[in-house]
This record gives structure tokens, C-alpha cells and sequence, in this order.
């Protein structure tokens, strides 16, 4: 595939563990196995989450895994003037309003918003973001989308119904993720976008913002994430382990067997570059397990 341009994209609020270097090297592995180019970008545009130093940690991790992305990184916090562009567009197709709803109305709606601060509800129509308000994209009734899912198969959503008018600025005044991973994987020209599936969710979303913006639409690929033993994700809210700095091919080999692969018994113990030049060469997506991955120790 010659016009293959996949991309890795962590937030930086703490170091890859096990379950991002899998997510990562699913992605890797489908750019190189298809001859394509794969990207890095650094979604640092929430500081309140973000831990000082964690991306530089990750590139360190990265490379230390033998994971070498093309090009420079690209990092979010440098592309604010693109979002704010894109903010200005959708608000001249009059799509946009500020929101105003509480936390605790919002906990109360399960995740799908009703429309409340609708113009023409309960505040003026003008795009006036106060303070303490979010802004919400409008999402039409039956705004049906679908897509083929390169690891999952066939994809539907109703996006009134699975999440209504969303945020795309928050309250405290930063883009919102669904906006900002839009926007950028259209301008890094990602043909393939392959991640965890705890994003399928935020697909349709994105796919909406692509359309409504008339940007490059990428194809979406989403691996079953690793769950730790209590069945949880592994993340760094469950306390997952930063991955160990020796031994990286053990790292490698054990998310390659968790990606359905299974090394020749005299691979074991290489170098990163040759499991990974291994790894590229016989890679396909139809032996990604299709259910939850479970590690009993992640560390
Ligand atoms: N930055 C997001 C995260 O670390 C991933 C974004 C994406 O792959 O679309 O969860």
C-alpha cells in the first residue's frame, strides 16, 4: 500500500506501560507489514493531566523498544491555532453553542446529552463562551454512521443516541480530544488510524468532525486493549507498571503473542530489531484476538 501513513498518539500523563506499547506496536506493525510510512504524535494538550517529562519519557521508551517513528514528532500544543480555525469553521456553519450544564446535571444524563443548552432552549444562540462554559457541536436526529472496522468488521453508530451534542471546547477553556485527534490526523494525512478499542466509541465522533470539515477520512482499525487480571484496562488509572527498561525484547515478545503471533522458537531472545523485522514480515490482521486480552502480571 503505497500511500499507507499510520500514527502513534500518546497523551503524556505518565509513561507507556504495557497495554501502550501493544497499542503501539499494532500500529507499527500495520504500517510497516503494508510498506507505510508510521507517525508520532504527542497529544499534550491537557496540562492538568500531563506529567513533566512524560513525553520525552515515552520517546525514550520508544526508541528503547526499537519503535522509530518517521519524520519529527508532532506535538498538539503547537497546533492550537489550527483547532481554534476548525472551532471558527463549524461555528460559522452554525453548528456550535456554549453549554453551561453542571457536573452533576451531566452525571445525571449517562453520558448522552440532551440538547439543554440547545440555542433556542435555554440560552442565546450567539457562540459567547462565557466562563465555565464547554462548547457542543450539534449533532442532527438519526445521524446514522457506519464503517468498516479493519479489526472489528462492520461499525454502526447513532450518534444522537450514543452520545448527543458533544464538547469540543471544554469548560476549562481546552480542545476537547475528539477535536484536536481530528484535526490532525487529517493534517498528518494518517491514512490508517489503529488503536485500542476503549477509542471505538469516540470514532463516530471523529468521523462526524472529519466530514463536517470535509477532511481526509482515515480507515480505523481498533485491537482489543490488555486488561489486567481484575479485568480492567491497563492504564494509569489501574496503577499499571511503567514498562521495565531491561530486557525490552521481552516486552516485545510478550505483546507480539498477545497480538495472536507466535515467534519461531529460535527467535526468542533476539534483539528488538529482529523481532520487529520478523514481526513486520509476518504480521496479519486476522490473527488480532477479537476478545479481551488479559495479563495476569503487567508488570
Ligand atoms: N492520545 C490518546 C490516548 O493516549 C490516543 C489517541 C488516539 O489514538 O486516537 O489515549
Amino acid at each position: 500500500m503505497a500511500d499507507y501513513i499510520g500514527r502513534f498518539a500518546p497523551s503524556p500523563t505518565g509513561p507507556l506501560h504495557l497495554g501502550s506499547l501493544y497499542a503501539a506496536l499494532a500500529s507499527y506493525l500495520d504500517a510497516r507489514a503494508n510498506g507505510g510510512q508510521w507517525l508520532l504524535r504527542m497529544e499534550d494538550i491537557d496540562p492538568p493531566r500531563e506529567v513533566p517529562g512524560a513525553a520525552d519519557t515515552i520517546l525514550h521508551q520508544l526508541e528503547h523498544h526499537g519503535l522509530y517513528w518517521d519524520g519529527p514528532a508532532l506535538y498538539q500544543s503547537q497546533r492550537l491555532a489550527a483547532y481554534q480555525q476548525a472551532l471558527l469553521t463549524l461555528s460559522e456553519m452554525d453548528l456550535l453553542y456554549p453549554c453551561q450544564c453542571n457536573r452533576a446535571r451531566l452525571r445525571s444524563l449517562n453520558h448522552v446529552y440532551d440538547g439543554y443548552c440547545r440555542p433556542g432552549r435555554s440560552t442565546p444562540t450567539a457562540l459567547n463562551k462565557s466562563e465555565g462554559s464547554a462548547i457542543r457541536i450539534q449533532v442532527p436526529v438519526g445521524y446514522e454512521i457506519y464503517w468498516h472496522d479493519i479489526v472489528q468488521g462492520q461499525c454502526r453508530s447513532d450518534l444522537r443516541q450514543s452520545t448527543g451534542d458533544f464538547i469540543i471546547m471544554r469548560r476549562d477553556g481546552l480542545f476537547a480530544y475528539q477535536l484536536a485527534v481530528s484535526i490532525d490526523d487529517a493534517y498528518q494525512g494518517i491514512s490508517h488510524v489503529i488503536r485500542g478499542d476503549d477509542l471505538l466509541d469516540s470514532t463516530p465522533r471523529q468521523l462526524y468532525l472529519l466530514q463536517k470539515l470535509g477532511l481526509q477520512i482515515p480507515s480505523y482499525g481498533h485491537v482489543p486493549v490488555i486488561k489486567n487480571n481484575q479485568g480492567t484496562k491497563l492504564s494509569k488509572q489501574t496503577f499499571a507498571p511503567a514498562l521495565p527498561s531491561s530486557a525490552p525484547g521481552t516486552s516485545i515478545e510478550r505483546c507480539l503473542a498477545l497480538l495472536g503471533m507466535s515467534l519461531p522458537s529460535d527467535a526468542a531472545g533476539a534483539p528488538v530489531e529482529q523481532l520487529l523485522q520478523w514481526a513486520s514480515k509476518h504480521w496479519t490482521r486476522t490473527q488480532i484476538p477479537l476478545s479481551s486480552v488479559q495479563v495476569i502480571d503487567p508488570s
